[in-house]
């Protein structure tokens, strides 16, 4: 076969390849990228190819030059950011869905799955019969909230600011410790990014009632339209969740839009040790979960629920174009009877967020919890909340550990001690450094009430109670070999 002709086919024999370069790569031996970077960059640095080399090559180059050289992300003991490699279910289905369902849309079995996986989301999120729908991650489905709220907040007022910009200033309240994707969905709605009032928060990092009272209140003498109240299903800094019922019922009172931003901490509701945090999801409007962090899925899954579709619709409706609404709608209204997959878009997810062409995100959804279930979902998710306390137990009984807050969900803030030694943070500092530099726990930093803390937050499916073990090893033993030095 011509090289300069693309392969469509072979793929068993291709993606055993692959498959074997992955199951390698996940015995987490090979160093990190950096290490050896002068030679897989030398080898990768190619001029544009002009004829090609062929499938046999790519998938070699892959196997032996790219796939040994990614992310340290989903390792167990790496722990610093709040995404996570996929686990085989997520991968078998997005390869999947990438030939079978290059597009969400017709009657197919994708399709189906897609509005299904949303349904079995919902329900295991305790958010009953809201509707949803995908997006790429935290950020846009952050976005399609705030968008559905700015529908709600200017139609009360009969303007349609989907269609006609809005013409007035508004407020959303959210909390000081709100992720920033909320500030840019702002400026992309044009309200603006200042639009977004932080709302002081309490020593756990939950959002003070009585300051989001006086916001509301100082607004309204004001006459700024209340667009939205964003409160925290576990804060990405703490894990902190926000008084939701609270919250809700501030919402309801001044027939305020309630989002929810649970992109990480939303399974937690699966710990019945913590369900009774989660109380007021009846009052919310808009909510999202990313089942790229704590659920497992391969990176660009984010969920959006509502209780009425019909409002995304006008919130993000397209204006109706002959390529899409043209080319099939007569012939569904011809035929009651639909009999090929092509007659009818099946759900125009299209109409509900801000893509057309999009992957299916639901097959990634609906294969992780077929594989193991709710009860094998609230496993992984009580596991991850054990593993922080278990830690935050250890720091209190041992003299060099110091806990600066007590976990709600699988987030944990710490930081070594040493009476000899004056600036705690930078010597938590350059623990952090050392850790990284050897590559098998890797936390993040933050700052808790002014101090440097060391901040696991545990939630990769890979993650389990000896990378507790280790983490607190390696931190003790870097922690006193600094001193040690400095002595
Ligand atoms: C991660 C995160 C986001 C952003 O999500 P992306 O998927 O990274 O776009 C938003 N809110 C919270 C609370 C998060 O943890």
């Amino acid at each position: 076969m011509s090289k300069d002709r693309a392969e469509v086919g072979n793929l068993q024999n291709l993606l055993s390849r692959v498959g074997a370069g992955l199951d390698e790569f996940l015995k987490f031996e090979h160093p990190d990228s950096l290490v050896n970077k002068d030679t897989w960059r030398t080898a990768l640095e190619q001029p544009l190819p002009q004829h090609g080399a062929g499938i046999d090559e790519v998938t070699r180059e892959l196997v032996e030059l790219v796939i040994p050289n990614g992310s340290q992300v989903c390792k167990p003991g790496f722990t610093a950011f709040i995404t996570t490699g996929a686990t085989s279910a997520s991968t078998l289905a997005s390869t999947a869905a990438s030939i079978a369902a290059p597009q969400r849309y017709t009657h197919t079995a994708f399709n189906y799955i897609e509005e299904l996986s949303l349904e079995w989301l919902a329900q295991m999120c305790g958010l009953g019969n809201m509707k949803g729908i995908y997006s790429s991650g935290g950020s846009v489905a952050n976005l399609v909230g705030l968008g559905a709220a700015r529908q709600y907040a200017f139609e009360k007022l009969g303007h349609d600011p989907a269609r006609d910009g809005v013409n007035r200033t508004v407020s959303v309240y959210a909390s000081s410790e709100c992720h920033h994707t909320i500030q840019r969905a702002g400026g992309v709605l044009g309200i603006g990014r200042r639009a977004i009032k932080p709302i002081a928060c309490d020593e756990l990092g939950r959002m003070r009632v009585d300051a989001l009272q006086a916001a509301i209140d100082q607004d309204l003498r004001d006459e700024i339209l209340p667009m939205a109240i964003v409160a925290n299903a576990g804060t990405t800094n703490r894990g902190a969740i926000d008084p939701l019922k609270s919250i809700g019922e501030i919402a309801q009172g001044h027939g305020i839009w309630l989002h929810v931003d649970g992109a990480y901490g939303l399974p937690g509701i699966l710990d019945e040790r913590l369900s009774h945090f989660y109380e007021g999801l009846e009052l919310v409007d808009s909510i999202i979960v990313d089942p790229h962090k704590w659920l497992g899925a391969s990176i660009g899954v984010a969920a959006t629920f509502v209780n009425d579709r019909n409002l995304l619709e006008r919130a993000f409706t397209q204006e109706p174009a002959d390529y899409l609404e043209g080319s099939v709608d007569d012939i569904v209204t011809e035929n009651a009877q639909l009999e090929h997959s092509l007659d009818d878009f099946g759900i125009r997810y299209f109409n509900y967020g801000v893509e057309l062409s999009a992957p299916c995100r639901g097959i990634v959804v609906w294969a992780l919890i077929r594989e193991i279930g709710v009860e094998g979902m609230r496993e992984r998710i009580v596991r991850h909340n054990d593993m922080a306390r278990e830690l935050a137990e250890f720091c209190k009984q041992h003299p060099r550990l110091e806990l600066l807050l007590e976990p709600t969900l699988s987030v944990c803030c710490f930081r070594y001690v040493a009476p000899e030694i004056g600036d705690l943070d930078r010597l938590n500092q350059k623990i952090h450094r050392r850790l990284v530099r050897e590559n098998v726990y890797m936390p993040s930093t933050t700052r808790i009430n002014g101090q440097l803390a060391l901040r696991p937050c545990f939630l990769g499916a890979r993650a389990d109670h000896p990378q507790v073990d280790g983490l607190i090893q390696a931190v003790i033993r870097i922690g006193d070999a600094l001193v040690a030095e400095q002595a």
